[in-house]
């Protein structure tokens, strides 16, 4: 790696990825591999530390493509291995089902992960790359494109008092715009996002974990109340609840004592827990949800990637699952278009990665879970995501093994 002070002359790489996260650490990563020059460049002074953060839970198919670039022993060791699914309903379970039981995964777990813990594993990948330079605290001001590439302006406070901002300028083949939801870049190629807001919030919760159980991803699910509860590093438990509408604001009063109470005859065993670990856990904080998505996903050579062009609910867990996923498979079509001198290659990215991710927020958008309907569950809240909990979309297969998306 190479670690630069700004400097005024510029520089030039294939790709320039903008971004701090595990998204664009990712997706820069993926270009250094496939033999690009990178430069990323992140606004924030430093990126996250090992351990911080909330802790997504990374499905067994990112977790194989993570593991197929040597990102998996950091995660393993910091993770909190989650083996399946019990969807249980008003009365019955309504589904119930464990990674193992899916042949061919590509691993019989998922694995709740800091996003710091992320972040640095593949920072230090990104680090050891020779053609990769890595710059913080440079937030991108301009972009100018036309055929043969595209060129960003940077700047950086002084350090001053008064001082007129440090000015960097990158050129680059192709530039990607994975600076989270608010994205810089992706308002500077004038992309506005589309929202649609669930009127539903819900409330979390981090709690030890409760001895003994296994840990699976846990749903309870009593129309219109729904809870949700998620092993996490500690060891410890991510417990997400949608009361009912008159709930709420009693819970923002009571913290975690009236969430035991509210949790009383939908999961008892935990509410007692939680009365016993009472002073052990977080603040109850208010989760409000929604999806969003963009009229395009690239503006000439800037290619959007992310939560700066997509968004999820929480239910599934794919927010980060599919950003990685959309980053390599972004990374893979600048690869065929600069070295393959096949320029409609970089249209493979919204291609194979748009229809799949629309396809799964316009499923989030109708689950009774993530509404008010008091009907009695028939289906586990998660029966539609289990393909993308267990593997990746057959058209990232074919993009990634080079298998002919075009057909
Ligand atoms: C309650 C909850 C549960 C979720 N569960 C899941 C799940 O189970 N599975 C899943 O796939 N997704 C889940 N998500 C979504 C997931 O957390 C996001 O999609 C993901 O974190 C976005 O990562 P990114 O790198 O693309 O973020 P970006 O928005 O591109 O970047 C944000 C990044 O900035 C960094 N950052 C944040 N604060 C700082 C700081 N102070 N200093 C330096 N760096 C910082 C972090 O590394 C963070 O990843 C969940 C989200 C929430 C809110």
């Amino acid at each position: 790696m190479t670690t630069c002070e700004p400097d005024p002359t510029g520089l030039e790489a294939d790709v320039c990825v903008v971004g701090s996260g595990a998204t664009a650490l990712y997706g820069a990563l993926r270009s250094a591999r496939a033999g690009q020059s990178v430069v990323l460049v992140s606004s924030r002074p430093e990126f996250e530390a090992a351990g911080a953060g909330i802790s997504p839970l990374l499905a067994p198919p990112t977790l194989g493509l993570l593991a197929a670039d040597g990102i998996e022993d950091a995660l393993t060791e910091a993770g909190q291995r989650v083996l399946g699914v019990d969807d249980h309903g008003t009365t019955t379970m309504l589904s119930s089902w464990r990674y193992a039981d899916h042949p061919g995964i590509a691993r019989p777990y998922g694995l709740t992960v800091p996003t710091g813990t992320t972040v640095q594993a593949l920072l230090a990948a990104l680090r050891a790359e020779p053609r990769a330079t890595v710059l913080t605290g440079e937030s991108v001001v301009a972009v100018e494109q036309d055929e043969a590439g595209v060129r960003l302006g940077f700047e950086r406070p002084s350090g001053r008092a008064g001082g007129a901002p440090l000015r960097r300028r990158v050129t680059a083949r192709y530039a990607v715009a994975a600076d989270g939801r608010q994205s810089a870049l992706r308002e500077l190629v004038g992309v506005r996002l589309e929202v649609s807001a669930f009127d539903r919030p819900a409330w979390l919760l981090v709690a030890p974990a409760v001895p003994g159980r296994e840990p699976v991803l846990l749903v309870r699910h009593q129309a219109p109340r729904a809870l949700f509860t998620i092993p996490t590093p500690g060891p410890s438990i991510a417990l997400v609840w949608s009361p009912d509408r008159d709930q709420g604001e009693q819970l923002e009063q009571g913290g975690p004592a009236t969430l035991a109470e509210q949790l009383g005859d939908v999961d008892p065993e935990l509410s007692e827990w939680l009365v016993a670990v009472a002073g052990r856990t977080s603040p109850v904080m208010r989760l409000g949800f929604s999806l969003w998505r963009a009229p395009a996903w690239r503006v000439g050579r800037v290619l959007l990637v992310g939560e700066s062009v997509h968004g999820l609910h929480t239910l599934g867990g794919q927010g980060l699952n599919q950003s990685l996923q959309s980053a390599a498979s972004a990374a893979r079509a600048m690869a065929d278009a600069l070295t393959l001198g096949d320029s409609g290659a970089i249209d493979d990215y919204e291609r194979v990665r748009r229809p799949h991710v629309e396809r799964l927020q316009d499923l989030q958008w109708n689950l009774q879970a993530l509404g008010y309907d008091t009907t009695p569950p028939v289906k586990g809240a998660h029966e539609d995501f289990i393909d993308v909990m267990t593997s990746l979309h057959p058209e990232l297969v074919a993009q990634l093994e080079g298998s002919g998306v075009r057909g």
